[in-house]
């Protein structure tokens, strides 16, 4: 047990000794990738716009939040244009910080800079429409990420949705020592999901990223 419990404190501490070090521009929050990001961001769009809307059951468009949100490369250009306010949470001060300048003039709609580790944070229950989580479930233990889901439902508006988009492994949990962190495979991260007691609405693989870097997947849940 207590071996348990200090893997698990090295786990998350040697992450955070990870992202201080990395360099606050979208080249660091993508390891060096920035050219896939207008690709990514553009993905997320066509996706997310097919449950916005003000019909009936469609998700509002009040308030997001950005989780492992860095320096706000999502919340620029995908959730600042689409929603009144985001609220923007990530366990490294320095990228909120860099946040404060990269978002200019829209970073006015942010409501909350949050410094937290997701395994730690509490989001406001009843406060969003979406909450988006992509690049940072691997930094999560299972425990944590179905609990940290779980709490996520609980702040869903009416009609909100969660989504995740992030790496899959082709198959079983591929640990990665360098910025300590896991990659999953799809049918694990569907059982976790499941045990948070979420739903899958729809899911896709982002199409034209480059041939050498895991397939990553978005998922709709509520
Ligand atoms: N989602 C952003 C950033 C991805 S980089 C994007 O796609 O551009 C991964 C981010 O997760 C970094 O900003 C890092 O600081 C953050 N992070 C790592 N571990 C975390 C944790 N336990 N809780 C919250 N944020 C974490």
């Amino acid at each position: 047990m207590g071996d348990i419990a200090e893997d698990e404190t090295t786990f998350y501490s040697n992450a955070e000794v990870y992202w201080k070090e990395v360099p606050p521009t979208v080249d660091g929050m993508l390891g060096g990738y920035s050219s896939i990001s207008s690709i990514d961001i553009n993905g997320s769009k066509a996706f997310l716009k097919k449950f916005l809307g003000e019909e009936e059951g469609k998700t509002s468009t009040g308030c997001a939040l950005d989780c492992g949100a860095g320096i706000g490369r999502i919340a620029k250009r995908l959730l600042l244009p689409l929603f009144g306010t985001v609220d923007l949470v990530d366990v490294t001060q320095g990228f909120l910080d860099k946040a404060r300048v990269y978002l200019g003039e829209d970073g006015k709609k942010v409501g909350n800079y949050i410094c937290e580790g997701l395994q730690d944070f509490v989001p406001a229950s009843g406060r969003y429409d979406v909450i988006w989580i992509q690049w940072v479930i691997g930094h999560l233990t299972d425990d944590h990420l179905v609990e940290f889901l779980r709490r996520c439902q609980k702040a869903l508006r009416p009609n909100g949705l969660i989504i995740i988009k992030d790496n899959v492994s082709f198959e079983g949990v591929v640990p990665d020592e360098v910025d300590s962190s896991v990659c999953r495979d799809l049918k694990t991260v569907h059982g976790l999901v499941h045990s948070a007691g979420l739903r899958i609405l729809h899911e896709e693989q982002q199409k034209n990223f480059p041939k050498e870097i895991y397939q990553v997947h978005s998922l709709a849940l509520r």
